[in-house]
C-alpha cells in the first residue's frame, strides 16, 4: 500500500490537477507520507485527501500540499519559510527539502511533539518548531521569502503580513467554513499584490494555543 506505485499515481493525480514543478513532485514523490499519519489511517496514506491527525485536525490534502509549495516558490529563489499550521509535519518536511530553512509554528502542543518526532526520524535538520499563535507569525527571525499558512482566517493576520520580506509571498486560505479561497499575497516595494488562485477547504485558523 506504501508501494511506489501507489505512490506515482498519488503524484500522477496531482499532476493532472495542473502542478507542474517537477522538483516537487519529486519530493512528494520520495517522502513516507504514511509515517505522518495515524497508523489506522497509513493504508491511505497516498490517496490524494486530507486525513485525520487527532484534535480534530488533519494532514492537509497532497494536492494542496503540492500546489501551495509550488505558489511559494516558482520563478524565484527561497531561502527562508515561515510555516502556520505544522499539524503532522508533512508539509513541513516537503518544504525543508526544497528551501534553506523551515521555520514552523502550531498551537496544539501534542501535535507538535508528534511532527518533531517525525521530523527527527527522516533526519532533517532545518526545520524549527514553535508552540504559539501563528497569527502573530514568528519575529525572531522575520523577514521570511515565503509564508504557507495551513489554517484559514477570515482575514490575512497583519502580524504575518508585516514579516514577509520585500518580494516575499504569503500563501493563504481566507474565508468562513467552505466558503474559503487561496490567496497568494505579494509583498512589493510599495505596498501588496493579492492575487485569488482558486477554492480551499482547510480547518480554520484559531487564535489560541493548547
Ligand atoms: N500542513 C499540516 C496541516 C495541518 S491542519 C499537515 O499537513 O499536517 C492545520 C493546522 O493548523 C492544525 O494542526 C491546527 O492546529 C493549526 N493551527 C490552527 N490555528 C493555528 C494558529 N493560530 N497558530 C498555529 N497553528 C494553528
Amino acid at each position: 500500500m506504501t508501494s511506489r506505485r501507489t505512490r506515482e499515481r498519488m503524484i500522477g493525480r496531482i499532476r493532472e490537477q495542473g502542478v507542474h514543478m517537477e522538483r516537487v513532485l519529486e519530493v512528494m514523490l520520495q517522502t513516507p507520507r504514511h509515517l505522518f499519519v495515524e497508523e489506522a489511517f497509513a493504508g491511505r496514506a497516498y490517496e490524494d485527501m486530507p486525513l485525520p491527525i487527532g484534535f480534530n485536525q488533519t494532514i492537509s490534502q497532497p494536492y494542496s500540499v503540492a500546489r501551495m509549495t509550488q505558489l511559494l516558490l516558482e520563478n524565484r529563489n527561497v531561502e527562508k519559510v515561515l510555516e502556520v499550521g505544522t499539524g503532522s509535519g508533512y508539509q513541513t518536511a516537503i518544504l525543508a527539502q526544497l528551501v534553506g530553512k523551515v521555520y514552523s509554528v502550531e498551537r496544539i502542543y501534542p501535535l507538535q511533539q508528534r511532527a518533531r518526532r517525525c521530523l527527527q526520524n527522516l533526519r532533517l535538520r532545518n526545520i524549527r518548531l514553535q508552540h504559539t499563535d501563528g497569527n502573530e507569525g514568528w519575529a525572531e527571525y522575520a523577514p521570511y521569502d515565503g509564508i504557507l499558512v495551513a489554517a484559514a482566517p477570515t482575514r490575512a493576520p497583519q502580524g504575518l503580513i508585516d514579516q514577509l520580506a520585500i518580494g516575499g509571498r504569503l500563501i493563504i486560505p481566507i474565508g468562513d467554513g467552505r466558503d474559503q479561497m487561496l490567496h497568494k499575497i505579494t509583498r512589493t516595494e510599495t505596498g501588496f499584490e493579492d492575487e485569488v488562485i482558486e477554492p480551499a477547504i482547510f480547518v480554520p485558523l484559531l487564535d489560541d494555543v493548547i
